[in-house]
């Protein structure tokens, strides 16, 4: 029997990276700690803030809404929980009853935005527009640039001070190595554990960015969280190609990702005079914040022949 390195238990877990085994108690108490260290060192929620977390019922978020809710209990900060719905079948239907369990067994506000009340369509019907129109753009790019925006009009609608997503270590190395490979150096320096962006935008925390997926995975399990493991029917392409050579790197190489972090922070600062700084103005569509004329939503909605109105997205009535 293999034995946690730290208390001699039954180990549950071997950390390649670090050349030790954990047991199932010390593995919670290690993916805690990070999670704390992570708060705490980056100044992700402050006391009184309110902190909206977007939930999609999957393993990552739904962790990040239980160790976000624990922590602002007693410290005088405040969770909510958004679910974006893009409409996704037998997928997204699926995960969001996941969500909403989770959002009620904490206690939590939970707020459901769906791209069909939002948009008249979801995301399932856009591919469809899309493919007849030839717009040559895949779901992810539509669903990606949508939901950020709705997230981000929610959370500022819901007076948040801060948006809470779920992403760990692997996706934050993700989407280091997909910044390089489309040498999109402004959205490199997007990435770190905290963004604070222009009026308008709901200040961006990533508090298990440090966390392997594996080890937000096990964690969920070892505490009996209720999450969703399925994989979204699109996902495919560029990101999928860039997560299996990282996890190959890792496999072959432990501690991988963790120094591809390390170097993005190591170059961080450098990148600040390199990335260009824009006026914020206001969609003269939506009214969502932009650098442009039209936000990013509404060109895509125009490209489909669809349109997003003025409108809030929370009403009183909504939770
Ligand atoms: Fe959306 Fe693409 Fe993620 Fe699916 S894989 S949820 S389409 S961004
Ligand atoms: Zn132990
Ligand atoms: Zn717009």
């Amino acid at each position: 029997m293999l034995r946690c390195s730290f208390c001699g238990r039954r180990a549950v877990y071997h950390r390649r990276y670090a050349g030790v085994f954990l047991c199932d108690r010390c593995m919670i108490k290690s993916v805690e700690r990070r999670f704390r260290r992570a708060v705490n060192n980056y100044r992700l929620v402050l006391p009184g803030e309110r902190v909206a977390v977007a939930v999609s019922g999957g393993k990552d978020s739904v962790a990040c809404l239980h160790l976000l809710t624990n922590y602002c209990r007693g410290k005088r900060c405040e969770v909510v929980a958004i679910t974006v719905d893009e409409g996704i079948r037998g997928y997204r239907d699926e995960s969001l009853p996941v969500a909403r369990e989770n959002a009620e067994v904490l206690g939590v506000e939970h707020y459901v935005i769906s791209f069909k009340s939002v948009f008249g369509v979801t995301l399932d019907e856009m591919v469809k527009i899309a493919a007849k129109r030839g717009t040559g753009l895949n779901p992810c790019t539509y669903c990606g640039v949508m939901r950020r925006s709705l997230l981000n009009q929610a959370a500022r609608e819901l007076s948040a001070d801060k948006l809470a997503t779920g992403h760990n270590l692997d996706d934050e190395t993700q989407a280091i190595m997909l910044n390089y490979v489309r040498a999109d150096l402004s959205r490199l320096y997007r990435l770190g554990p905290i963004y604070i962006p222009l009026e308008g935008f709901v200040p961006r925390i990533k508090p298990l960015r440090e966390i392997p997926e594996k080890e937000v995975a096990l964690y969920a399990l070892l505490k009996g969280i209720k999450v969703h493991l399925a994989v979204c029917p699109y996902a495919s392409g560029i990101h999928t190609e860039i997560r299996d050579f990282l996890n190959s790197l890792e496999a072959n190489h432990p501690n991988s990702k963790f120094m591809i972090l390390r170097m993005f922070e190591e170059i961080k600062p450098h990148l600040k005079s390199a990335t260009p700084e824009f006026e914020v103005k206001r969609c003269e569509r939506c009214g969502e914040p932009t650098s442009t004329r039209l936000c990013k939503t509404c060109e895509l909605l125009q490209g489909l022949g669809l349109a997003k109105g003025r409108k809030n997205l929370i009403s009183e009535r909504d939770s």
